[in-house]
């Protein structure tokens, strides 16, 4: 079997310069991510919050982390310390509680708002209406900084249908640039798994969120 770090180093080198990987070592065990770590890699993206607690303080501090999850409001105080971006913001109720964590700690949390572009009734995520409702409000959020949009396209094979998916965010995107200039952060398109982040780099992604490929199968 091929290792963490050649296949990673493969990813690495199709990628065009400005597309960041995160590395989602979700159900990993942390020897496998210092694989991935020692071949340079930086940014890990997990989706538990109790699994990315337990893991930071194993890491070097040097490691940056996303997290890609459904995140319980109860939840914040293991995952906000930690993460330079929450990547799947996917209700108001949570817009509302990390703004409310943000104040109470004098921090700024940078976020992502999940669009849901699948056909899958189980993905979250807004619609895009939805979306550009809270973004027109953005300044209601004084310690939010909105960096961009996520999405999952549908588990499927039918490369068609992706691509119709990963236009709808890529046209939201775009949307939201032009007609909210103001919000100048909003640069980040994070689409993209294993079986779709070439299909992803066709329509603006920034950042491909990539486990099975780099680490094989996970264990649940
Ligand atoms: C698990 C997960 C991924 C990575 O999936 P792979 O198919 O293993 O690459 C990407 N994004 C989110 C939101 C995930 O939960």
């Amino acid at each position: 079997m091929e290792s963490v770090a050649s296949r990673l180093e493969s990813i690495l080198s199709e990628l065009p310069s400005g597309v960041r990987l995160a590395a989602v070592s979700k159900f990993h065990p942390v020897d496998r991510l210092m694989e991935a770590y020692r071949a340079g890699q930086r940014i890990f993206a997990e989706n538990r919050p109790q699994e990315l607690a337990a893991k930071v303080p194993q890491m070097p501090s040097d490691t940056e982390w996303h997290f890609i999850g459904h995140l319980q409001t109860n939840k914040l105080k293991l995952v906000l310390p930690y993460v330079s971006l929450v990547q799947s913001v996917d209700s108001l109720h949570l817009l509302q509680a990390i703004e409310a964590w943000g104040a109470a700690n004098g921090r700024t949390v940078r976020v992502l708002l999940e669009q849901h572009i699948a056909s899958e009734e189980t993905k979250q995520g807004f619609s895009g209406p939805e979306i550009l409702d809270i973004l027109r409000d953005a300044a209601s959020y004084p310690h939010i900084r909105f960096r961009g949009l996520m999405g999952m396209a549908s588990l499927t094979d039918d490369v068609e249908q992706i691509e119709e998916e990963f236009s709808w965010i890529a046209g939201l995107k775009a949307a939201v640039n032009e007609n909210l200039p103001e919000l100048k952060d909003f640069t980040e398109l994070s689409i993209g798994m294993s079986h779709d982040w070439r299909i992803a780099l066709g329509f603006g992604a920034t950042i491909v969120r990539i486990g099975t490929a780099i680490f094989g199968p996970r264990e649940y």
